[in-house]
């Protein structure tokens, strides 16, 4: 038997507003445990919410970019179920009339559009966070009541690769946006996925399972696979899935069932009373559609066309809003795209890479960046050279033009004093000397190799190719 997953993703994520949700506390992350916290977010009787208003700008931003329907008249209801990192012992959430509806977005997986669905987008407070310690638990209230908005699809997605293109089509959104710096390490952006299987050719939904504690968007691709492993055994082999929570076990590889999923009946909503519901007019929604950014794919459409990169190059430029910004900040000093392009998206970004960091994180302005990329195009320093003085950059601060003034770096390019290197490595490697006339011709490229080497890197390769094939005849 065959059968097509069916799945659906719930993403939550931290809006980056200053104070929470519903009270005046900080949201800074990271700080003392307990010490942003008062009477509203702890649930004391008779405090009062009142609802942060860029937290609904925010999650109305969202709305538009994802194409959903703002609702006008939204409002707030109480979740209802315990947990020791919930104070009040309910969640101020949304239930039937949420910020908004029916969105949608296109996401690109092996060359091909599809239309993924938006059902719903809602406000709600995050809970606080556990901390478990051997033998004890520890409760840090901190994270409660900071906004969050949960962005519901519809069961549109039927792999777990059409799964992690939507998610990071929608993280790079949010990001573009500025309403979230959708760090999943910090939890700001948090995943849950619905998945069951149903026979291939039929349409429905089958018995799913919904999935918990995946922390990256690998960790997504891997439970869904797994899931889909598992289910598709059971019911080739005429077993039954019970509807359940399960969580990914990131060291097992593996899902492990949790609980039997409750409904949403179970949580006994009921409009909160403390807070009225709200009208949002049309000109909130116009004013916030107008001053919306530019997005990811108007950007990689737009740096494609204006300065000739080709899609797949536009698309990896624009993978991030910063390295976007930085890159035609860059072009603002020095207008060769493609030698620019290449530099970043080479040495720059595999630095980056390896430091886990953002291009702000580099230290390094454009200008500066510039400098560098002008030294070596313009031939006073090799690429070599060019990595080595990027690195040194990054550790000690210092311009591209002191570093290379300090340690002598400028590229070798009069005969002179390549004449001598090169006869020195001649002279040192006869038996590679012998091969190249002999026919060999990648000895040649031996040789050059070995006079990059002498030179530490600064000679420049042209000009010794050329001197070399001078030198030793022929091809
Ligand atoms: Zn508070």
């Amino acid at each position: 038997m065959e059968y097509t997953a069916v799945i659906g993703l719930e993403a939550h994520v931290h809006l980056n507003t200053r104070s929470k949700a519903f009270c005046g506390c900080s949201t800074q992350f990271g700080s003392e445990p307990n010490s942003q916290v008062c009477p509203v977010c702890l649930g004391f009787p008779g405090s009062l919410p009142v609802l942060n208003r860029t937290a609904l700008e925010y999650a109305i931003t969202v709305a538009v970019a994802l194409n959903c329907r703002v609702q006008e008249f939204t409002k707030f209801d109480r979740k209802h179920y315990y947990y020791p990192d919930l104070p009040k012992n309910y969640q101020i959430s949304q239930y039937d009339l949420p910020v908004a509806l029916e969105g949608f977005l296109d996401i690109q997986v092996d060359g091909k559009v599809k239309r993924i669905r938006i059902r719903r987008a809602h406000l709600e407070e995050d809970a606080g966070k556990l901390i478990h310690r051997q033998d004890i638990s520890l409760v840090d209230f901190n994270r409660a009541g900071v906004p969050l908005l949960e962005i519901v699809s519809e069961p549109d997605i039927n792999s777990p690769q059409e799964a992690y293109a939507y998610l990071t089509f929608l993280k790079s959104i949010i990001e573009y946006l500025g309403v979230s710096d959708c760090d999943m390490e910090k939890g700001s952006l948090r995943c849950d996925a619905n998945i069951s299987l149903i026979e291939k050719g039929q349409s429905g939904l089958g018995t799913k399972s919904e999935l918990k504690n995946m922390n990256s968007f690998k960790a997504v691709k891997d439970a869904l696979s797994f899931e889909i492993e598992r289910q598709s055994e059971l019911l080739s082999g005429g077993g039954v899935i019970t509807q359940e929570t399960r969580l990914w076990d990131a060291k097992g590889l593996r899902t492990i069932s949790m609980r039997s999923k409750e409904e949403a009946k179970d949580y006994r909503y009921f409009p909160d009373p403390d807070l009225s519901p709200f009208t949002i007019s049309q000109d909130t929604i116009s004013r916030i559609k107008q001053s919306l950014p530019e997005l990811p794919r108007e950007k990689q459409k737009r740096l494609a066309d204006q300065y000739g990169l080709s899609d797949y190059d536009a698309e990896l430029i624009t993978s991030s809003r910063q390295l976007a910004d930085y890159f035609e900040e860059c072009l603002k000093g020095y207008a060769n795209a493609k030698a620019v392009f290449n530099w970043l998206s080479g040495p720059v970004l595999s630095e980056l890479n390896s430091r886990g960091v953002s291009i702000s994180g580099l230290n390094i302005s454009p200008e500066q960046m510039v400098e560098l990329v002008k030294f070596f195009q313009e031939g006073k320093i090799t690429n070599l050279v060019a990595k080595d003085v990027l690195g040194q950059m990054i550790q000690s601060g210092k311009a591209a033009a002191d570093i290379i003034e300090q340690n002598g770096l400028a590229q070798i390019s009069d005969a002179g004093s390549l004449k001598k290197i090169i006869d020195q490595v001649l002279e040192e490697n006869t038996k590679s000397v012998g091969d190249y006339k002999a026919g060999k011709s990648n000895a040649l490229m031996f040789l050059l190799g070995q006079v990059m080497k002498k030179s530490q890197g600064k000679a420049n390769p042209k000009t010794v190719a050329d001197m070399l094939k001078t030198r030793l005849g022929g091809s």
